[in-house]
């Protein structure tokens, strides 16, 4: 059976959502596309998917009979919309991070999935799958110990005029916040950021960098340093120190070179090379579960946890160096 699937949103992400599912994996097709901006889901449908149909709104494109499963890929605030509808639908959804951009909205999320007694959400937290968080976690479970400490940072080396300081939490910091949950199988207790001198390449409305500590209910302490105008490249560092030992996210595969006397390993300067194999890993592990009727992976719960985490950060933004409460309420047993 081929999964028809559309695809609400075909900007940045959802074109190369839309082209994997074309062209690289198995077992799905897009037959279905709707954009705002209509001429962009057009142009997705003449460049990747010629068997498409547009729809005028995403909600249209749920309810037909055509669709099978859908991907959400708009901005950010419209996502909530569109994957309460997949739900009301009974339709498998994968909705691009974040799930919605308040907690409020994750939870109506989780609590219609809930309510109709099934999974049927993927959160696209893709580092779940990149294979050398793969390894780490698997690492730290047979060989470091019980985790104490985890040093990380995630650093790219210009953002945009309109990248503001929350933005450092809610567009950068949230893969951290989902994938360091997951690694540790912990949950957050409290948020502290740290702010050191401005660096002289931030702008305006940005404080860069930053240090933001997180401690989980088991007692780790987990610095994670976003320093988004770093200038040199496009890095994610991870280091996990347990009682025995210590396990380190590994490098991007990368050529070794002895020039000029220097021993040299190039550096990524662009985000979208770094996680890009995940990405295919993500949406087979989606269309496999999608076609049970089902989801998999990152579920609404993941997604709302990171949105309280994030508000939490966010207001820890605010305070100065002091420690703000995340409180996790009770999981539902969907989610167990
Ligand atoms: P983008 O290039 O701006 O694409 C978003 C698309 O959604 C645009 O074509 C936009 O229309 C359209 N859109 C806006 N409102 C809509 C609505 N109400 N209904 C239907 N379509 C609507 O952004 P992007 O970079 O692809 O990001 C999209 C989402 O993916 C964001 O939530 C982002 O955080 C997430 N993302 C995740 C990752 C990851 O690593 N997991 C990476 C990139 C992006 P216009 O043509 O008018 O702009």
């Amino acid at each position: 059976m081929t999964l028809r699937i559309g695809v609400i949103g075909t900007g940045a992400i959802g074109r190369d959502h839309a082209r994997r599912i074309q062209q690289v994996l198995s077992g799905g097709e897009i037959v279905a596309l709707s954009d705002v901006n209509r001429a962009s889901a057009e142009a997705v449908r003449a460049d990747i998917a010629p068997n498409a149909e547009v729809f005028a709104t995403g909600e249209e494109l749920v309810d037909s009979p055509k669709v099978d499963a859908v991907l959400v890929t708009s901005w950010g605030t419209t996502h909530e919309q569109y994957v309460l509808a997949a739900i009301a639908a009974g339709k498998p959804c994968f909705c691009e991070k974040p799930l919605a951009t308040t907690a409020e909205g994750a939870r109506r999320i989780v609590d219609a999935e809930v309510a109709r007694g099934k999974r049927l959400v993927q959160v696209g937290f893709m580092r779940r799958y990149d294979a050398g968080y793969v390894a780490l976690k698997d690492a730290v479970r047979t060989h470091t110990g019980a985790p104490i400490m985890v040093h990380a940072a995630h650093r790219n080396p210009a953002v945009p005029e309109q990248y503001i300081t929350p933005m450092a939490i809610h567009d950068t910091l949230i893969h951290e916040i989902d994938v360091f949950r997951w690694l540790l199988d912990d949950d957050y207790v409290s948020a502290r950021v740290i702010f050191p001198r401005k660096a002289a390449r931030s702008h305006g409305k940005l404080r860069d960098p930053q240090i933001v500590v997180l401690e989980t209910a088991r007692g780790v302490v987990i610095d994670v340093e976003i320093f988004v105008n770093c200038h040199y490249g496009y890095d994610i560092q991870c280091e996990v120190v347990g009682e025995d030992g210590i396990a380190r996210l590994p490098e991007p595969m990368a050529i070794q070179m002895r020039l000029d006397a220097k021993l040299q390993n190039a550096i990524l300067t662009d985000w979208k090379d770094r996680f890009v194999a995940s990405y295919d890993v993500e949406l087979q592990d989606f269309l496999k579960a999608a076609k049970l009727g089902t989801a998999s992976g990152p579920t609404s719960w993941d997604g709302y946890m990171a949105a309280v985490t994030s508000d939490a950060c966010v207001q820890a933004q605010e305070r100065d160096g002091e420690a703000v409460a995340i409180r996790t309420p009770a999981r539902p047993a969907l989610y167990a």
